[in-house]
């Protein structure tokens, strides 16, 4: 069966711009004024800083002035107070942009983290199966931030360089309109500068890509709870170690090639940035020998080269670069949001009494091969029934068809119970980090005395108020326990639809038995299937299905299938 999510899925294109303005409308509306205001400071910052270049000037022609005609003190004065008040205004702009803009930014990442755990949320069963669902939602996890980054990105373009650019370009053609090539001549030093540099940085990084993957994989291996005890009791560590070392190793390796080329390459850039001072002075002393700019004008722009060229890097090198990153960053996060889930009801008709599989075929994502072959039966309600069969025979498969979790490939289910009156214990329970008694009561209100009784019935012996987290300061409950737990957490959920897969794999043979007359007792007024390899065990069910190799093969009382089913006889045999 085809994964149901993201069959719609487009990539990144500009014809999503559309959507990209909604989104930015969405971060927008979480709190429109803090957003205008954040944005209106970016632009006074910018302004402010251009015109710290005028400013500049003004104070060395006042001083250049004041020095032929001493009268003018009065000029040099109202030109540094003007100087300062600039300088002060930008720090002050730029300060409360870049605090106001960190605080929308925990506000946007709330938001839109909220939405995709949402959407995560809302995703069936099914798409969990595919390894495709995994990178998408890995994608667009860091697509949240990207998003968040792109938006800034933007609004940084419009609001901080545009109107710095702007200011300083109608500057230079204002004092000179051949000083234009002051900044021409930065942005061309800039380009040859970075082109040098990126070539070299994205060689390496792509050559240590894949040792980096292994060596932070066998990093977590050495280092994870789980996994730490079994490499130390197999001796596994020097193998891991061994491997992280060899990782790390050509990964330094490359590091250093790069670090070689990197010292020449400087070089090379530093030149270019000595050129273009050389090139500025050429530009603006031929300007003032003609007269055409005052001494304040050359000194006030040779002094702000720095600040322009390190404004031009930024924006070709960082902004306009992230813009593209961030854009496909974000459109992964789009994706994932908008994507349509389509509705499969195939096949799953509700409001009839008893369960019926009529001709039911599945398959997993990405395979194949059959997995469930034209399954055909029907359980009345209130009925309990066993499912038996060897490892693979496909009994797990059945029952997240049971649940609603899996739909059918072929074939049709009739299933009167919804997910909110279904409960089971799978195999791979979970453990969760909070309480005992919290990991039982999670469906329903809490209800203490609830939880003594289940508790009591499920063998469950452990402090309810112990916090079943190591990590947490908690306790780990050995693995019979827990399965006691997910017994205890399935029984306290309201259901007419119990599913109980090796629900007592983990347990030890007096409590076994002691469960399964438990079972006995609260399947009573239920339907309810229990998947096992104890034959003996299940002299309380109604009925028995037997599984092989994706078919049923069988499905009676004991004494039928005895009679008539020659796999059941050997397995009961072999039991
Ligand atoms: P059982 O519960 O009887 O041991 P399962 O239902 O777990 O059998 O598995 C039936 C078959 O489905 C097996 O061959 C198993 O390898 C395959 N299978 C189980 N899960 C997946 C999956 N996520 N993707 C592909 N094949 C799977």
């Amino acid at each position: 069966m085809k994964c149901i999510l993201f069959r719609k899925s487009g990539i990144m294109n500009f014809k999503n711009v559309k959507k990209y303005c909604k989104l930015t409308y969405e971060v927008f509306k979480i709190s429109p004024v803090h957003f205008i205001f954040i944005y209106v400071l970016f632009g006074a910052g910018a302004l402010t800083s251009a015109l710290g270049v005028p400013a500049l000037q003004m104070v060395i022609d006042s001083l250049t002035k004041f020095n032929i005609n001493h009268e003018k003190m009065h000029s040099v004065f109202l030109a540094v107070i003007i100087l300062f008040a600039v300088k002060m205004l930008n720090t002050l702009f730029s300060y409360l942009a870049g605090f106001l803009g960190e605080t929308y930014d925990l506000k946007s990442y709330k938001h839109l983290l909220g939405k995709f755990i949402r959407r995560c949320g809302s995703l069936s069963c099914i798409d969990y199966e595919d390894k495709n669902t995994y990178e998408l939602i890995s994608k667009a996890e860091s697509g949240v931030k990207g998003a968040i980054s792109f938006i800034n990105v933007v609004m940084d373009l419009i609001t901080n360089y545009a109107v710095y650019l702007t200011v300083i370009a109608v500057y230079l053609i204002r004092v000179n309109s051949a000083l234009i090539f002051v900044l021409l001549l930065i942005l061309f030093t800039v380009i040859i500068e970075q082109k040098i540099k990126t070539g070299l940085y994205s060689k390496t990084e792509d050559l240590a890509a894949s040792d980096k993957v292994q060596s932070e994989y066998y990093a977590d291996c050495l280092l994870t709870r789980d996994m730490v005890k079994e490499n130390k009791t197999n001796g596994f560590e020097p193998f891991l170690l061994k491997k992280l070392n060899a990782g790390l190793k050509n990964i330094s390796e490359l590091k250093n090639k790069e670090t070689k080329k990197a010292t020449g390459i400087s070089l090379l850039s530093n030149m270019a940035v000595i050129l273009e001072y050389l090139g500025t002075i050429v530009i603006l002393s031929v300007c003032v020998i003609r007269g055409s700019i005052s001494v304040g004008a050359f000194a006030a722009i040779f002094y702000s080269v720095d600040e322009l060229f390190s404004m031009l890097e930024n924006l070709l090198y960082g902004r306009l670069k992230s813009f593209s990153e961030t854009m496909g960053k974000m459109n992964n996060y789009i994706i994932f949001i908008d994507a349509d889930v389509e509705k499969e009801d195939k096949g799953c008709i509700s409001g009839q009494k008893a369960v019926m599989f009529n001709n039911v075929s599945f398959k997993y994502p990405g395979s194949s091969n059959l997995v469930l072959e034209k399954i055909t039966f029907k359980v009345d309600s209130r009925e309990t029934i066993a499912i038996v069969g060897e490892n693979g025979s496909g009994k797990t498969t059945l029952a997240r068809l049971l649940l609603g979790l899996f739909k059918p490939f072929d074939g049709n289910i009739i299933n009167p119970f919804e997910t909110d009156n279904s409960s089971a214990v799978f195999q791979d329970h979970a453990e969760y980090p909070v309480t005992l008694s919290e990991n039982i009561t999670f469906s329903d209100k809490a209800d203490r005395e609830r939880v003594s009784v289940l508790s009591k019935k499920s063998g469950i012996t452990e402090d309810k108020d112990t916090v079943l987290s190591v990590e947490l300061g908690g306790k780990e409950l050995s693995g019979g326990n827990l399965q006691k737990v997910a017994i205890a957490r399935a029984l306290y959920k309201n259901h007419d639809l119990l599913v109980l897969d090796e629900p007592t794999s983990a347990l030890d043979p007096i409590s076994e038995i002691e469960m399964y007359k438990t079972f006995e007792k609260l399947t009573k007024d239920k339907t309810a299937f229990i998947i096992t390899h104890r034959l003996g065990s299940v002299k309380f069910a109604d009925r028995i299905m037997v599984m092989k190799n994706g078919r049923l093969v069988g499905f009676g009382t004991h004494e039928e299938l005895i009679n008539t089913c020659g796999y059941y006889g050997e397995l009961w045999n072999k039991a």
